[in-house]
C-alpha cells in the first residue's frame, strides 16, 4: 500500500462522524486507538451488508446452511488450530520512540515522532523482530491461572468445523454443502489503521464449503468467480477489483490454493475477501485432538472420507468501508459542489426520501401517510420537510438515498407524487398507489451509473 491519498480518507471520515456512519469509540473519554462504533447510517449500511451476504450465500441456495456460534470457544480449539502457535505477526520496537510496528508492513507504517516519515525513512532504531501472538486472551470464571485462560475468536471458521457433525447429523445435508455465519472476530494488531479497514474488532462473514475431495479445482474456481461477481452485483467497481492468486511460498502448507478479491482503496491496493483451499486440514486436526470421528460416509458410494474445504472468508466492515469509498462521487449541479453516494439501492441505509413539497395545504399530514405506507411495506424511509427542496436531495444524496419521493400539489389534486432518481436526478409521475411497485421494480433494475465523474478517489 504504497500511494496514500489521505486527504479522499479525511474526506470520507469526516463525512462518516458529520452525518453518522461511523465514530471513534470512546470519544468522550479521547477515544481508543483505531476503534470505531457505528452511527444510525453506519449500523444499516452494515446491516444491509450482511444481508445482502447472506441472502446471496444461504437464502437463496439450497446447498447452504447458516451457524451462529459463540466467540469464547474451549481454548484447545485454538491449540488443535494452530492459531496458539502460529496466528502471530512479526513485530519490531524501535529504541528511540518505543513505538511498535509490523515488520513485515513498514512501509504503511508511521514513526510517532515524524507522522510524515515510515519508520525506515525516519532511520528509526529498530530491535529484531520477534513473533507477536494476535490473539485476545481473557479469563474464564473467578478464579485467575493458567487453568482459566480462554481466547477471543480471531476468526469465526473454527466454530464451524467445531460444529461440523453436529449440522450433518441434525440438518439433510451431504457434501458438497456449505455452512455460513457472520460474527464478531478480535485480533490484537500491532498496526490496525486506515480507518476500519484493520481493527481490533470486526465482523467476518465466513463460509466453509463442504466437498469430495476430488471437487476442489472446481469449487474453487466457481467460489473466486461468485465472490468477485457478488461485489460487482452491488455495485462495486469492476475496474477497482481484482482477483490476486497467491503465490506457492505464500500459501500455508496445507493449502492447495488461494486467492484474494482485492479493492484499489485510496491507500493502494488491499484485501478484501479471501478465497482458500484449506483440504481436509481442520477435519483432519480437531478429529485427531477432540478423538471424535469428523468423516461423512456417503451412503451412494459407500465410502467413509474426510471433506475438504473451500472458504470464502470476507471482512464485512471493509466490505462497508469499499462500498462507501467506491460510491463517493463528487459532481456540480446548478453550479454547486454535490456530494452523492451512489450505493445499490439495496446497500443504501436508507431507501426513500419523503418530502412535502411546502408546509402547508395538507402536504405534511398526506407526506407521513406516505411515508408510514412505506415503512409498513418494510422500506427504510426518511421524512424532511425542512429546507428548500433542492437542499433536501442533496441532504439525501450524501447519505446515499437512491430514490426522493416529493408531495406537491398534484399528489393532492390527482394522487401523484414525483419521484426522483439519486443517480441520473430525472423525476417522474407516479400514483400513490403504485409507489411500492415502482419502487420494487427500480431496485431490481438498478444499474451501477456508467460513467462517473472522476471522483476524489
Ligand atoms: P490481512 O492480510 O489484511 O491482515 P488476513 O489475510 O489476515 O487479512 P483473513 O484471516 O483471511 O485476513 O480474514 C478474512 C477477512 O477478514 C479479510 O479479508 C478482511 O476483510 C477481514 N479482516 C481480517 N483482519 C481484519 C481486521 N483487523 N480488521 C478488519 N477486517 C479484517
Amino acid at each position: 500500500m504504497a500511494k496514500q491519498d489521505t486527504t479522499f480518507m479525511d474526506t470520507i471520515v469526516s463525512l462518516c462522524k458529520r452525518r453518522g456512519f461511523v465514530y471513534p469509540a470512546s470519544e468522550i473519554y479521547g477515544g481508543i486507538g483505531n476503534t470505531y462504533d457505528y452511527g444510525p447510517l453506519g449500523v444499516e449500511l452494515k446491516r444491509r451488508v450482511k444481508e445482502a451476504w447472506w441472502s446471496r450465500m444461504v437464502t437463496m441456495r439450497d446447498d447452504m446452511v447458516g451457524l451462529d456460534s459463540a466467540i469464547i470457544q474451549n481454548p484447545q480449539t485454538w491449540i488443535t488450530s494452530g492459531h496458539v502457535a502460529g496466528f502471530t505477526d512479526p513485530l519490531v520496537d524501535c529504541k528511540k520512540c518505543k513505538a511498535r510496528f509490523r515488520a513485515d508492513k513498514l512501509d504503511d507504517a508511521r514513526c510517532t515522532e515524524k507522522p510524515s516519515r515510515t519508520p525506515v525513512e525516519n532511520k528509526c532504531e529498530l530491535t529484531e523482530a520477534r513473533a507477536f501472538n494476535l490473539m485476545f486472551k481473557t479469563q474464564i470464571g473467578a478464579v485467575e491461572g493458567s487453568g482459566s485462560v480462554a481466547y477471543l475468536r480471531p476468526e469465526t471458521a473454527q466454530g464451524i468445523f467445531l460444529n461440523f457433525k453436529n449440522v450433518l447429523e441434525s440438518s439433510r445435508v451431504k457434501p458438497p454443502f456449505g455452512i455460513a455465519q457472520i460474527g464478531k472476530s478480535f485480533r490484537n494488531e500491532i498496526t490496525p489503521g486506515n480507518f476500519v479497514f484493520r481493527t481490533r474488532e470486526f465482523e467476518q462473514a465466513e463460509m466453509e464449503f463442504f466437498i469430495p475431495p476430488e471437487q476442489n479445482d472446481h469449487w474453487y474456481q466457481y467460489w473466486r468467480k461468485e465472490r468477485h461477481q457478488w461485489y460487482v452485483d452491488y455495485g462495486v467497481n469492476p475496474e477497482k477489483l481484482r482477483l490476486r492468486e497467491h503465490a506457492k511460498d505464500e500459501l500455508a502448507h496445507y493449502s492447495t490454493g488461494c486467492t484474494d478479491v482485492e479493492y484499489e482503496y485510496p491507500f493502494g491496493w488491499g484485501e478484501l475477501e479471501g478465497i482458500a483451499c484449506r483440504t481436509d486440514f481442520d477435519l483432519k486436526r480437531h478429529s485427531e485432538a477432540s478423538g471424535k470421528d469428523l468423516s461423512y460416509f456417503d451412503p451412494e458410494k459407500k465410502v467413509r472420507y474426510l471433506p475438504w474445504v473451500v472458504e470464502p472468508a470476507a471482512g464485512v466492515d471493509r466490505t462497508a468501508l469499499t462500498m462507501l469509498i467506491d460510491a463517493y462521487e463528487e459532481d456540480v449541479v446548478e453550479d454547486e459542489k454535490r456530494v452523492v453516494l451512489h450505493f445499490h439501492p439495496e446497500i443504501a441505509p436508507v431507501t426513500v426520501g419523503v418530502f412535502p413539497l411546502v408546509k402547508k395545504e395538507g402536504m405534511p399530514e398526506k407526506a407521513r401517510e406516505i411515508d408510514q405506507m412505506l415503512r409498513q411495506a418494510r422500506f427504510t424511509t426518511f421524512y424532511d420537510e425542512s429546507a428548500a427542496i433542492g437542499r433536501r436531495y442533496r441532504r439525501q444524496d450524501e447519505i446515499g438515498t437512491p430514490y426522493g419521493i416529493t408531495i406537491d400539489g398534484d399528489t393532492m389534486k390527482d394522487g401523484v407524487v414525483t419521484i426522483r432518481n439519486r443517480d441520473t436526478m430525472l423525476q417522474e409521475k407516479v400514483k400513490v398507489a403504485e409507489i411500492e411497485s415502482w419502487l420494487r421494480h427500480a431496485i431490481r433494475a438498478w444499474k451501477r451509473p456508467a460513467k462517473k465523474a472522476a471522483s476524489a478517489g
